[in-house]
């Protein structure tokens, strides 16, 4: 019997979690036993860095497709659309939609924290909070502390265009490889067809040859997930996460609204395509996403996905998740408002009604600029905070169990490009999404 893909990855991750488990537990016993020159220390050592490294090209794998995926895709995307009037079209529905996502899901992590209070007395015991103000001064809190402060809302609304387009490539920002595409697709569109028909369709092959090149390495993603995963829970520690289960939980739950009540109800208002359908063909990219913590790196898989198997039409698929993978971080959002509440109660800092409106729009707009990657929400939370007078230094506490809750905000990033998608060619076709039309 062949097993579909996405059970192949969903065994490679299963699979992974568990060897990390058992290196997570027998890891102490080992170095405490042997001291640190020991030979099982040293292949207990081996045993995580390898995985990790091949997990890493894994993930450089994806991550080295994404930007020329994004460009070609975007490109594509513009000049099949036709005329400006429909990219309008579309360009509109596209971040209509996903603003009106993005709020309810900030608004759904504020009615929950509030509502469960988790940075207050009854979840966080005194040697809870002494245990937490202790991780104040980790070493990897102290690098985020220092990434996050030097973030400045107004150099990141300036740096939207780029100055030179290739050096936007180069240094695979995202937000401005968008804008480049965007403006050579509009440009392109604009010139005669015979002058631009070439240049489409060169575009067209290279686009196609990555497409070909995810489809490849997604062959290998079992392996991957499983080498990603080992480490992960090799090196999670799971004494301070005790503490702050409360302030995890809400975040998930605030996520599991997003994933299962938001996006199918986006899904069902726009589209013809079964809530079953839609997951089901969702389930490879999703498991990437869990494992990579990264929508930029997962971008390749959602694209083919997204068009191979929701059936959405190549030039909705590609406008809607490339600008997506940059500016729809539902997730992320959702986390940055849950944290900045949880530690406004920690510091049992009293936070307005106006304070609290304005941690919606805040949050929405540092999600956007969040990148794509493994802790990006985390850099940009000292926006949220600072702009309410919480102290920034909380991020180095809740760091500790971001990982996981990363993890499971990338997800919903994802399928939120995804259920996007879907609606957007829903309104255009009037045959939403229609039935998938690839097998795995
Ligand atoms: N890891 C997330 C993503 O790539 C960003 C975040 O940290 O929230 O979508």
């Amino acid at each position: 019997m062949k097993l579909a893909l996405h059970w192949k990855i969903l065994i490679g991750l299963g699979l992974g979690i568990v060897l990390g488990l058992v290196l997570n537990m027998v890891g102490p016993g080992v170095r405490s036993a042997a001291g640190p020159d020991g030979l099982y220390v040293a292949a207990l050592d081996f045993a995580i860095n390898l995985n990790q490294l091949l997990g890493d090209l894994f993930k450089r794998s994806l991550q080295f497709i994404a930007v020329p995926i994004i460009l070609f895709a975007m490109i594509l995307a513009i000049g099949s659309l036709g005329d400006l009037k429909k990219l309008g079209r579309i360009g509109g529905k596209t971040v209509g939609i996903f603003a009106c996502t993005a709020f309810s899901s900030v608004a759904v992590g504020l009615l929950l924290v509030n509502l469960i209070q988790p940075g207050g007395s009854r979840f966080i015991s005194p040697e809870a909070r002494e245990k937490l103000m202790a991780s104040l001064q980790t070493e990897s809190a102290s690098k985020v502390m220092t990434a996050a402060k030097s973030v400045k809302p107004w150099d990141l609304a300036r740096e939207i265009i780029p100055t030179n387009p290739f050096d936007a490539l180069v240094r695979g920002d995202m937000m401005q490889v968008v804008v480049f595409a965007l403006l050579l697709g509009v440009g392109l569109s604009l010139l005669p067809r015979e002058r631009s028909a070439p240049v489409f369709a060169a575009i067209e092959g290279l686009n196609e040859a990555f497409i070909l090149i995810v489809r490849g390495i997604m062959h290998v993603a079992p392996y991957g997930v499983f080498c990603l995963i080992v480490p992960i829970v090799a090196n999670l520690g799971f004494a301070v996460l005790s503490s702050l289960a409360a302030y995890c939980l809400t975040v998930l739950l605030g996520l599991a609204v997003i994933q299962f009540v938001i996006y199918p109800t986006v899904v069902k208002l726009f589209s013809r395509m079964t809530i079953r359908d839609f997951f089901k063909g969702l389930a490879q990219v999703q498991l990437v996403a869990f494992s990579s913590s990264s929508s930029a790196a997962t971008l390749p898989v959602t694209i083919q996905t997204v068009r191979d198997r929701l059936g959405v039409p190549a030039d909705i698929t590609s406008f809607v998740c490339a600008m997506g993978a940059k500016i729809n971080m539902d997730g992320t959002a959702l986390m940055q408002a849950v944290a900045t509440v949880f530690l406004a109660q920690f510091y049992a800092i009293e936070l307005s009604m106006t304070q609290q409106i304005s941690i919606v729009f805040t949050a929405v707009f540092s999600a956007i600029g969040s990148p794509g990657i493994p802790s990006g929400g985390m850099v940009m939370l000292v926006i949220v905070l600072r702009s309410v007078g919480v102290p920034a230094d909380g991020i180095a506490m809740i760091l500790a169990v971001d990982r996981v809750l990363d993890m499971c905000r990338t997800v919903v990033n994802v399928t939120g490009d995804a259920a996007v998608a879907v609606a957007v060619a829903g309104t255009e076709s009037g045959k939403p999404g229609s039935a998938p039309t690839a097998a795995a």
